[in-house]
């Protein structure tokens, strides 16, 4: 079934767990997350990038007539929607919630566009993701240590609680030690952080830059109160070695790629989904 994410990260929250949000770029990666989450019983937040996909409107379709037929509960929501455009036509394309990333931007700014996209989505039942602080990428700056996230800013409590109330949004993205891309350590977050940010802010948490961030890490974050766990790089890393654990790919003929990639995707979200602890939820 397709839903928004907002009531399934309420839950989540109320009960301590997190939901697994898995980076979809075409039908194949779609069912293989999917296949993942009904083995699970686990709900699921696709998660898809504005220029991943050639065609928003044809793309939306296949998403939302795949979680139609689904049993478990599956939301999309576009990630790190850039512009006022991108977002309005992810809601045409019929995703469920939108990420409105405005984090490198002075707060003030950042406070009135994602003000006016809370006010449109809200109009027609679409949920809002929102970052403060930033999560940067971790090609911006050294990181050898795992002390460091390149152009990352933490999230401020105080300040997080006044862009909650601001805004309106539903969920809020937070910069608590994680960056995008791969690491060279393991990151090391910021726990404390993250229990004050628990405490202080009355939406549901979400967490980017997931992969490689260490599954001890991780389980307690979700623990602690981040109910959305975005995860990309993982994936593609699975799906690339199921593939190549094959001795005669070029005999193989691509057609039969498709379903071994497609294993990889889903036996690493399957994973993600036991660190989650989302699995039995649906
Ligand atoms: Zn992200």
């Amino acid at each position: 079934m397709l839903v928004s994410m907002v009531g399934l990260m309420q839950k989540a929250r109320q009960e301590g767990y997190c939901i697994p949000a898995p980076a979809v770029e075409n039908e194949h990666t779609v069912r293989a997350c999917i296949a993942a989450a009904e083995a699970k019983n686990s709900p699921l937040i696709l998660i898809s990038l504005f220029k991943v996909n050639p065609d928003i409107m044809m793309f939306g379709r296949i998403i939302t007539d795949i979680a139609l037929r689904t049993r478990v509960p599956i939301a999309i929501c576009q990630d790190h929607g850039a512009t006022y455009e991108e977002a309005v036509w992810a809601i045409r394309a019929g995703y469920t919630d939108i990420m409105v990333d405005r984090s490198s931007l002075p707060y003030e700014e950042n406070v009135a566009q994602v003000k006016e996209l809370v006010k449109i989505a809200h109009a027609v039942g679409v949920g809002v993701e929102a970052e403060l602080g930033h999560v940067g990428t971790n090609s911006d700056g050294p990181d050898d240590s795992g002390e460091g996230t390149g152009s990352s800013v933490f999230t401020v409590p105080a300040e997080a609680a006044s862009f909650v109330a601001e805004t309106g949004v539903d969920t809020l993205a937070v910069s608590i030690g994680t960056a995008h891309g791969p690491y060279k350590g393991t990151p090391k977050l910021q726990f404390d952080l993250l229990r004050q940010l628990r405490e202080t802010v009355p939406v549901p948490l979400v967490l980017h830059g997931g992969s490689g961030t260490g599954d001890e890490n991780l389980s307690r974050a979700c623990k602690m109160g981040i109910c959305k766990l975005n995860i990309s790089n993982d994936l593609k890393r699975g799906a690339i070695a199921a593939l190549t654990a094959q001795d005669n790919l070029m005999g193989m003929g691509a057609y039969k790629m498709y379903p071994l990639l497609a294993q990889g995707y889903t036996q690493t979200l399957e994973h993600y989904i036991d660190i989650c602890g989302s699995a039995g939820k649906a």
